[in-house]
């Protein structure tokens, strides 16, 4: 069964898609040099920032520019000036939440150019100083990810160096829609044809062990315990990473080939749901806010992106508590299942919790696709409510992206 959703004559907008390949190089004194004094020129700005109380990147530019040293390459200033652009604005909503956040300071020796660099063979060529150039050689996989696309930034770090690419992708209309409901081990995706449920245990297994053995560490020194939780960390993130890319990666690819739109749950207050003095144990909290959402949503989104799928967010309202079917308050049944006073369906609760995301909060009559022409006029009415909630968030740019285009089309 197929359908098209009634929006007039479609336009096509190309979107901008960007990814990024990573790989490992060795680092020179050259190197090293270039990024302390990028971070040098980092700091020195969100001082500037903070004194003058400015955070827009133009102002900042006008305020900063001239007193970045001479030396160094124009696009490097104007790299470190936005660089310290979004430390300021982090460290301003910090602020407003907590009075007492601590003056912002870039730590890290990070470098992110959109300029300078040239990509020739296998060398990527970086300019350290006017006229003076370091070589750096990229792997087979980096240059066949890259052959063919077009070249945005470079992102260097002492251990690793991140290229970014891009290409123009046009959006399909999608023919139907596909929910992912995330719970702690599991995510759920349904259409109304299929349910597939991916087990995410393990990631929750290795989290769990990591919090262990941190929690395990008593020393009293601030700067090794950073130390010792930022190792773990990484050595966490290396195994956690993989498992969600391959579950973001196959439910894009059901997408694609089922011309199927994503729609997710909005994640804001997620960590509220689970927060002190919720009446919860501290191990359960612990659990539950170690779920990365929000990464496979980040990972889901992009790769959407990328193969020209549309993604929607729906707000998280009732999701896993409406009957998908008639829509009325279930009642909890055994070993994790549902049941409808209203029409007497047993429902998993998972499957029906992703049934209602796909839905966007529509029904589903049993062992039928929901109304059709009701999904075209819900909509707007939740696209106007996320870009209400996101306005200016720069973040979520591809998303107000998609609801502008699901507006324009609206309209017409
Ligand atoms: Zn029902």
């Amino acid at each position: 069964m197929s359908y098209q959703l009634k929006t007039g004559p479609s336009v096509e907008l190309p979107l901008l898609a960007v990814k990024t390949v990573r790989q490992q190089y060795q680092t020179s004194a050259d190197l090293l040099w270039l990024l302390d004094e990028f971070r040098r020129m980092v700091n020195v700005c969100i001082m500037i920032g903070i004194e003058q109380k400015v955070s827009s990147l133009r102002t900042l530019s006008s305020r900063a520019y001239s007193r970045l040293s001479r030396d160094m390459l124009g696009y490097y200033r104007l790299g470190a000036i936005g660089a310290a652009t979004v430390i300021i604005r982090n460290y301003r909503k910090a602020e407003r939440r907590n009075a007492r956040t601590k003056l912002p300071y870039a730590k890290r020796l990070v470098l992110t150019s959109c300029y300078g660099f040239k990509i020739d063979d296998n060398l990527l060529r970086l300019p350290v100083k006017p006229r003076k150039f370091v070589y750096l050689k990229l792997n087979s996989h980096t240059l066949k990810v890259l052959s063919g696309l077009n070249v945005r930034s470079v992102t260097l770090t002492p251990a690793s160096l991140s290229i970014s690419y891009s290409k123009e992708t046009v959006e399909i209309e999608p023919e139907g829609y596909i929910g992912v409901d995330r719970i702690l081990d599991n995510v759920t995706t349904a259409t109304n044809k299929t349910v597939r449920t991916f087990d995410l245990s393990q990631a929750t297994r290795i989290k769990s062990g990591y919090r262990y053995v941190k929690s395990r560490c008593k020393r009293n020194d601030e700067r090794m315990r950073t130390r010792v939780f930022s190792k773990y960390g990484e050595k966490q993130r290396n195994r956690v990473q993989p498992l969600l890319h391959n579950v973001s990666k196959r439910i894009v690819d059901e997408a694609k080939t089922g011309r199927y739109g994503i729609v997710m749950e909005r994640l804001t207050g997620m960590r509220r749901l689970y927060r002190r003095g919720n009446g919860q144990s501290r191990r359960y909290r612990a659990k539950m806010n170690s779920c990365s959402y929000g990464e496979l949503q980040r990972q889901v989104e992009y790769k959407a992106r990328w193969d020209g799928v549309k993604v929607i967010y729906v707000p998280a309202r009732d999701t896993s508590k409406r009957c998908s079917i008639c829509g009325y308050k279930t009642l909890e049944s055994t070993q994790r299942r549902l049941w409808c006073p209203h029409c007497g369906a047993i429902l998993d609760r998972d499957e029906n919790a992703a049934r209602n995301i796909a839905a966007g909060g529509l029904r589903f009559s049993p062992n039928l696709p929901p109304d059709e022409a009701m999904v075209e006029e819900r909509e707007p009415e939740n696209a106007t409510l996320i870009l209400k909630v996101d306005g200016g968030k720069l973040s979520q740019q591809p998303m107000v992206d998609n609801v502008n285009h699901l507006l324009k089309t609206n309209r017409t």
